[in-house]
């Protein structure tokens, strides 16, 4: 490894550690943050502090759409903060209804409300439910395990994962799990209070694993059956990141029934922004004018600025035919992770997921793997990853995940892959 990594020069080192020590005084640890301090970026690319350049696969959690310092988003943001940034939701401005107007037209006969991030998102759809079901008096929302809704404390009870719960119970009432893509077990939970199912398309932060399209289609009839709402968290998985706008466009390609398939509301965040802050949710047609005036809000949400740059990614996905490059790149990356699953079946074990949004599962235990032993394998394979020069994001204790820029050449995938066969080479020694 010696080799790859250089170690930095003294005055360097200690502009790092000067960074780490404004944080370790100043900012809350609720983050286990990896040793690295980014400067800046252009393309699929960062340089830290001491200068040194890692390729970006993580694309800051799948946020980074059009890579780093793209000129189209620096310049919408120039542009627009010359105009107006910001004037509350009392009134109307162009962008907003110019931005809905572009994901409805994405999605389907709906409506959409804009917020500040994804948790927030997924609020706006809890409360949906919640008025959707008042005066029948039902409210529970069922999820699955291993999903991730978000930080707020409904959205840590909505997700399916303990870890996100732990120390902050009592949970907000009304959220129960079921395992994800088994239809008997959702049919089987739902309760006279029952009314909507929140899913994601593909699950994230659980470990890249996509619904079957069994599984959406009997979802949705179950949904219509039992009058209730079928909701999706696309806040990861969504934007393109698929191949395709949404990702049940994606799994539900060519599976007949699939045409009109549509869920009752989506939550959106991430690749939104394109990196700048911004999160929003569809409402289908019939149910798109259940929040009514007075009854949701935010300050901030689609203000001028945050959809100038929401139109301008769009913008920049369609003419530059990003969607099409998600999914020939992805494949790309997808069948070169196959190849190193055959090649160290003892280090990588399984490989999911569609368009640019991988996953790779490693092996429980690799005995070779340095690094803190009371760290979990995805994070230590993640360092190694890091002294190697290329970016990825852990997920659980054994999955690696690729969310890198929609606009991913297929050197820089090569390039990516390249790292990642090393790594894994010598491991498996
Ligand atoms: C990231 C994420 C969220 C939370 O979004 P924030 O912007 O961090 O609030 C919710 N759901 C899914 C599926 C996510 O990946």
């Amino acid at each position: 490894m010696k080799e790859i990594v250089p170690s930095p020069p003294p005055i360097v080192r200690n502009q790092f550690e000067t960074i780490r020590e404004l944080f370790t005084k100043n900012v809350v640890p609720s983050y286990g943050r990896f040793d690295l301090a980014f400067s800046h970026g252009a393309g699929s690319h960062l340089f830290d502090v001491n200068g040194r350049r890692y390729l970006d696969l993580g694309g800051g959690i799948a946020v980074c759409a059009l890579g780093h310092a793209h000129p189209a988003i620096t310049e919408a943001l120039v542009e627009q903060s010359r105009k107006l940034v910001h004037t509350s939701n009392f009134y109307y401005h162009e962008p907003q209804g110019r931005l809905a107007q572009s994901l409805v037209s994405l999605i389907g006969p709906g409506k959409i409300f804009f917020c500040n991030s994804g948790g927030e998102a997924n609020e706006g759809l809890f409360k949906l439910a919640r008025k959707f079901g008042h005066d029948e008096g039902r409210f529970e929302i069922l999820t699955a395990i291993n999903s991730f809704h978000g930080r707020t404390l409904a959205g840590i009870s909505a997700t399916g994962q303990d870890k996100v719960k732990k120390g902050f119970e009592p949970m907000v009432a009304g959220f129960r799990q079921v395992p994800f893509n088994d239809l008997a077990a959702m049919r089987a939970a739902i309760s006279p209070a029952t009314v909507a199912i929140l899913i994601e398309g593909i699950q994230g932060e659980g470990g890249v694993t996509p619904a079957s399209p069994a599984y959406l289609l009997g979802l949705r009839q179950l949904c219509d059956e039992k009058k209730m709402l079928l909701l999706m968290d696309s806040v990861q998985c969504g934007h393109f990141r698929s191949g395709r706008f949404q990702s049940f466009q994606r799994i539900l390609e060519g599976v007949s029934g699939g045409e009109n398939f549509l869920p009752d509301g989506i939550s959106m965040a991430k690749s939104l922004g394109g990196g700048f802050p911004m999160g929003a949710f569809w409402v289908r047609g019939p149910h798109a004018d259940l929040l009514g005036a007075g009854t949701h809000g935010t300050t901030y949400g689609g203000s001028p600025l945050a959809c100038a740059v929401g139109l301008k990614v769009l913008e920049v996905i369609a003419k530059e035919k990003l969607e099409a490059n998600a999914r020939d790149t992805g494949e790309f990356l997808k069948s070169g992770l196959l190849q190193l699953k055959q090649c160290h079946p003892k280090v990588v074990r399984e490989v999911r997921g569609l368009g640019l949004m991988l996953g790779f599962e490693l092996a429980k235990e690799i005995s070779t793997l340095p690094g803190d032993p009371t760290k979990s394998v995805a994070v230590r394979f993640t360092n190694l990853l890091h002294a190697a020069g290329l970016l990825a994001i852990p997920a659980g204790a054994q999955i690696i995940r690729l969310l890198p820029a929609l606009n991913l050449s297929r050197a820089e995938a090569e390039e990516g892959l390249k790292i990642i066969e090393a790594v894994a080479a010598r491991l498996a020694t």
